[in-house]
């Protein structure tokens, strides 16, 4: 097995070897071959990592935020010299093109160190004059934080979970996702050898079990996951019995809406990528894409001509665009969509199939996909199907097409193309989504927040507003004179 890791766990520093959980394969998703097999945590190996967690959380929060902000730039620094082998892993593990990973993965995770590296130490709390006496805040760690990830973007997710608990004093327990378990493992042996101190980032592997297990362990005092919404909802509830902070961020169906004015080549570079990128599998992804009705023809026929220049194929090629799918599960899933698409009557213009790729014949390959002619009450126009699916719908008037774009549970994200400034800006305030994007899409820069609105998550990750998410504020009352007392 080609990838193969010392042992399953990494704890307190060092590789552990699981006995009690179940034994789960990680295969390359364009050819199915295993390449790495490990063993879900269960209830004692979990109580082994939340306790190193405590441990570590107590040494490296009394250090001061200058030296871990240090530390975790290292970190950073660590990252990029290995991008490339972290890349290679990553694809591995998930089937996504190495022309990806080398730019959006273990970079973006090596980014999210750096801001939160250098912005810990900036950060400044309140004094507050009360005539006399006064008041101070003092910003302090959660403690553990337990991190759950989904299979899509493995060290991305890891990185933008623990950079910013880290970086304000808490400790991890991280579990990737039992589809992609190996990514997250090279990141907690880069940030021992940055000098983070032993249990301060812990990784399990596991399943949904082993999940629950984190999430309901009575010293765990914040839990965060990407990952569905149904997910989310038992995740939610298993940690509101233990009154924990959770941060979710979780699926969407979001829109993207092309105005008659936009720049017709940008625009169609904005539905590729909002449609196309890591074979369809981003969590906002706009799928439901609105094109004004005047100019539908010509933005569907550039399209296709462009889609139809994808380049499928072996995944370790720099020159290829998209790989497969993550998974059987997902494959089937995927298909049924395209099948149920063209049975709901939408019109089929590209794709709708499996993809053959010589010498890959058992990965899980399916073609770029649009329909067009989609009507809003549609399922595939409705449910996240995660895959390169794009719908395109036409529209005429703005108040139309936003009420539209929000009428969904989800509200992740939303795009809008148009060269006019002023509706650019009152559309986008009117989207109900937590990330938009004007004249572009899918950037996630870390200095940005990123989250989701209704069922799509609570909290922010990146940006200062995911320091909210990782520490809690003390308030302190400093009394001036003497004490005034009725008794
Ligand atoms: P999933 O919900 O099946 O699993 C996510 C993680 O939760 C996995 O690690 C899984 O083992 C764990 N888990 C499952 N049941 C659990 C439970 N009861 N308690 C605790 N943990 C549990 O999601 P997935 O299939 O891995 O990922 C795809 C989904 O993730 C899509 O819906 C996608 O939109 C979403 N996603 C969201 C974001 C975001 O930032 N908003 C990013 C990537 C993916």
């Amino acid at each position: 097995m080609r990838a193969q890791p010392e042992a399953s766990h990494f704890i307190h520093g060092v590789y552990r070897e699981e006995t009690e959980g179940p034994e789960f394969d990680s295969l390359y998703p364009a050819t199915g071959e295993v390449i790495a097999r490990v063993r879900a945590a269960r209830a004692a190996m979990v109580n082994v990592a939340v306790a190193s967690a405590q441990t570590g959380q107590k040494e490296w929060a009394a250090m001061p935020a200058i030296e871990r902000g240090r530390i975790l730039r290292r970190a950073a620094e660590l990252l990029r010299e290995r991008n490339r082998e972290l890349s290679e892993l990553e694809t591995l593990d998930t089937g996504k093109a190495l022309q990806e990973t080398l730019v959006a993965d273990a970079a973006s995770a090596a980014e999210c160190f750096d801001y939160f590296g250098a912005l810990i130490a900036t950060l400044s709390d309140e004094h507050i004059d009360l005539g006399g006496p006064f008041a101070y805040t003092r910003r302090e760690p959660l403690g553990v934080c337990v991190g759950i990830g989904a299979w899509n973007y493995p060290i991305q997710i890891a990185g933008w979970k623990a950079a910013p608990a880290l970086a304000c004093g808490n400790a991890m327990v991280f579990k990737p996702s039992e589809v992609t378990p190996l990514s997250a493992l090279k990141l907690a042996e880069i940030l021992i050898e940055a000098g983070v101190p032993k249990g301060v980032f812990n990784v399990v592997q596991g399943d949904g079990e082993t999940g629950r297990l984190l999430v309901g362990h009575e010293a765990v005092d914040k839990v965060s996951l990407t990952g569905s919404v149904p997910t989310g909802s038992k995740v939610a509830a298993l940690a509101g019995e233990g009154l924990k902070k959770t941060s979710l961020e979780l699926g969407g169906k979001s829109p993207l809406v092309i105005f008659e004015d936009a720049d017709l080549d940008d625009a169609v570079s904005g539905a590729m990528l909002a449609n196309f990128y890591s074979t369809g599998q981003i969590c906002s992804n706009g799928t439901r894409v609105f094109v004004h009705r005047s100019i539908r023809k010509a933005f569907v026929e550039k399209l296709v001509e462009r889609t139809r220049r994808m380049v499928i194929g072996d995944p370790m090629d720099e020159a290829t665009h998209m790989g497969p799918l993550i998974s059987q599960a997902q494959y089937d899933k995927v298909l049924f969509y395209m099948r149920l698409g063209q049975a709901e009557g939408a019109d089929l213009v590209y794709g709708g199939d499996i993809a053959e790729v010589d010498g890959f014949a058992d990965g899980w390959w399916v073609k770029p996909t649009i329909f067009a002619d989609v009507a809003d009450s549609m399922r595939i126009a409705r449910e996240e199907i995660f895959g390169p699916v794009m719908c395109v719908f036409d529209f005429d008037d703005e108040d139309e097409v936003v009420a539209r774009a929000n009428d969904t549970e989800f509200g992740l994200a939303a795009g809008v193309f148009t060269k006019d400034i002023t509706r650019a800006h009152r559309v986008v305030s009117r989207l109900k989504a937590g990330t938009c994007w004007i004249n572009n899409y899918n950037l996630t820069p870390v200095e940005m927040p990123f989250g989701g609105m209704k069922k799509s998550g609570i909290g922010r990750e990146n940006g200062k507003a995911a320091i909210e998410s990782y520490s809690q504020v003390k308030g302190i009352y400093v009394e001036s004179g003497p004490v005034d007392c009725p008794y």
